[in-house]
Parts: structure tokens; C-alpha cells; sequence
């Protein structure tokens, strides 16, 4: 099967399984019958990490022109309160609605419950529903899924970095193929699940090309270009290029994707900034590719908030940090677009970046149990 063949079958069965997916995320959804009906039926949610100022995006619409498009036809939060932590403990904030003090080397597992297992469980979403495209860290597996012990592993999210190695599970079975070995009981069963799950998405000719194919050809469509891509945010396209890849081939209903590559700030003001224009130029493709396909345009939510700010003023090595306590480094802008939002809607009240985790809980119908953030005001049409 080639290439074409794979996306045309994949095409002709992804609107089967999105009403499929959506009869069942209503029936589980039913009891709480005070759940509107929502035109959104995906999602992107890009942590633009890394410390990012809105005084080099909005300040400076130029550098940004996908992120202004996106506001224009959506709605901004020009002061979200951001959490005082480390990278790390501050973008998982954002996927947890909870704000906690974690180091900035600290790699474990959150007790918070993210985003993804909230929707998964709430909705009866599948394993492919949800995925998140990281720039790459170990750290940031941890986005995934939390220890929590009514969520946990079962309804995480699938992880991908730039250079296409999936979560831990997805790894260790995809380095076995080709060499002839024995599969432990374990490895047996996670392999029937997975055969089964790409089987689902793919159609009855793909389940017959032989297991080993498809997912080579899957990691293949994900990771397509990926290894083309240099320059000062490489780690960061390569994660909105799987990302986009992603979109169109599977179209799960939570893309989300960390970026961390703008950190070159602390030594190279000019470096951060092409960061932030390349960036928001990926952005743009990702957009285009969603408004190019007839299934994601008008069902497709997009939102966009950095992590944090930096700092004020520059450093010693004209550099900016971030650890003076500044509005700059406290306070970022939140973009939200889609179909059931508000269009060119400009909202100046102060909100948070753990607001991200339950509005976007609110909006497929989902109960953010322990987060501590609010639905953002004033953006539901
Ligand atoms: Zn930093």
C-alpha cells in the first residue's frame, strides 16, 4: 500500500470514526445533560514555552503575524497570570488547571491530573484521541499523565517529540520490530491493543498490510519531514510538525504541544526572537492545515499561552532571565480561537494560565475535579 492509498482509506474512514467517537463521548456524557451542544470537535493547545514576553508577540505584531490572524478571528486575554515556577513546574500548570512549586530539574510525575486524562475518562475517549508533541526534554513526557489514583496512565495522553520517539510503551515495541524475538505476555497484549487501535483508524486494507508495516509507515507519516527542519527553534518545528502530521492523519480530538526552544533568551536576546517568529510561522502552517482539510476547518479549536514571561530588562550578556517578579515575566497573552469562541474579541480582565486546563474541560463537556483554575470569562459565542 502506498502512501496515497494509506491516506485516502484514512480519509474515508476518519469521518466514520469521528461520528462514532462523538455518539459514544455523548452517551457517556448524557447524565450531565447541562452540557451544550459545541461545534468544537478538536483541539490544538500549543504551550508557547520556553518564557516568552508579549512585548515580542502582540507588542510586536510583526514578529507574529499567525498569532494576531488567530486573535483577530478570536479572542485574546491580554493579562494571564502565569505561576511563579520553573519552566517545567509552570507549563505543566497549564495541562493540570494547578499551579505547584517543582524544581526546575525535577522529573516525576505529577499528582495533579492533566487535561487529557480528565477528558479521556469523563468522555470515553480512546488512546488516540489525545497526544501531545513535545520539543523534547524527559521532563516532558511527564505532560502526559499523572499518578493520581482515579486517572493515572489509562487515560493519558500518546507522546511524540520531534524526532518521532513515541512514550516509553510505544518505543520499546516499535525498536523489536524486524528482529526476530520473543514477545513477553505483556508485550503480546499491548501489541494486540495497538494492532487493533491503528486497525480501527485505518481501515480493514491496513490491518491486512501486516502489523509491522503499518506502524513503520505510521511513525514514517508522523515524523514526515521532521529531520529537514534546522535553525535556532528546530526542536520546536519538528514538535508542530509532528503535530501537524498528527492532525491530518489521525485528527484526535486533543493535539497539544509544549515548545521550550525560546530559553536561548537567558544568553541571545536576537536568537529568542527569531525563535518567536519562527515559531509562529510553524504555527501558521499547522492553521493552514486545518483550515485545508474539510473535516478539521469548522470543528477545530486552536489555543495558544506561553508558560511565562522573562524579565524586564536585559542581563549582563543582553540576555533576558526570568526571576524578577516584573508584569513582563508575570503576565502573558491567552489566544483562543475557534468555532464556537468569539471573534476579534479583546479580554483585559485578569486571568491565569491554570484557567486553560478547565475551560477547555468545559468546552467537550469534561469535569476538572481537582484543578484549581476557572473557565476563562467571556469567550463562548
Ligand atoms: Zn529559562
Amino acid at each position: 500500500m502506498d502512501r496515497r492509498t494509506f491516506l485516502k482509506t484514512a480519509a474515508a474512514t476518519g469521518g466514520v470514526l469521528a461520528t462514532a467517537r462523538l455518539a459514544s463521548a455523548r452517551a457517556a456524557a448524557a447524565p450531565a445533560s447541562a452540557v451544550p451542544e459545541r461545534k468544537t470537535k478538536h483541539l490544538v493547545l500549543v504551550a508557547f514555552a520556553g518564557g516568552v514576553r508579549t512585548r515580542e508577540t502582540f507588542g510586536t505584531p510583526q514578529n507574529v503575524p499567525t498569532l494576531q490572524a488567530l486573535a483577530d478571528e478570536g479572542v485574546l486575554y491580554t493579562r494571564a497570570r502565569t505561576s511563579n515556577l520553573g519552566h517545567f513546574g509552570a507549563a505543566l500548570a497549564i495541562f493540570t488547571g494547578v499551579a505547584e512549586q517543582r524544581g526546575i530539574r525535577e522529573n516525576a510525575r505529577s499528582n495533579d491530573v492533566t487535561l487529557f486524562e480528565y477528558l479521556r475518562k469523563d468522555l470515553g475517549w480512546g488512546p488516540n484521541d489525545a497526544w501531545i508533541a513535545t520539543s523534547g526534554g524527559a521532563q516532558q513526557v511527564n505532560y502526559a499523565y499523572g499518578v493520581h489514583p482515579d486517572y493515572g496512565a489509562a487515560y493519558g495522553a500518546n507522546t511524540l517529540d520531534g524526532e518521532g520517539i513515541f512514550n516509553r510503551e510505544f518505543k520499546l515495541l516499535l525498536e523489536g520490530w524486524g528482529r526476530p524475538r520473543v514477545w513477553s505476555e505483556a508485550e503480546e497484549r499491548q501489541l494486540a491493543a495497538l494492532r487493533a487501535s491503528l486497525a480501527r483508524h485505518a481501515g480493514a486494507d491496513m490491518a491486512d498490510a501486516g502489523g509491522a508495516q503499518v506502524e513503520r509507515f505510521l511513525l514514517e507519516e508522523l515524523t514526515r519531514g521532521t529531520s529537514d527542519l534546522t535553525g535556532p527553534n528546530a526542536s520546536d518545528a519538528k514538535a508542530l510538525r509532528v503535530a501537524r502530521n498528527l492532525l491530518t492523519l489521525f485528527r484526535p480530538r486533543v493535539t497539544a504541544v509544549v515548545l521550550q526552544d525560546a530559553d536561548t533568551a537567558h544568553g541571545n536576546y536576537g536568537g529568542y526572537v527569531e525563535v518567536v517568529r519562527r515559531n509562529d510561522a510553524a504555527l501558521g502552517t499547522l492553521w493552514q492545515a486545518v483550515k485545508q482539510d474539510p473535516q478539521l476547518a469548522n470543528s477545530t479549536a486552536i489555543v495558544v499561552v506561553p508558560e511565562f514571561g522573562r524579565d524586564r530588562d536585559l542581563n549582563s550578556r543582553r540576555g533576558l532571565d526570568h526571576g524578577d517578579g516584573s508584569e513582563d515575566l508575570s503576565l502573558v497573552t491567552c489566544t483562543c480561537w475557534g468555532p464556537d469562541f468569539k471573534k476579534n474579541s479583546i479580554v483585559k480582565e485578569e486571568v491565569g494560565v491554570v484557567d486553560v486546563t478547565p475551560t477547555i474541560c468545559d468546552l467537550f463537556g469534561a469535569k476538572p475535579r481537582h484543578s484549581r483554575g476557572k473557565r476563562l470569562p467571556g469567550l463562548f459565542a
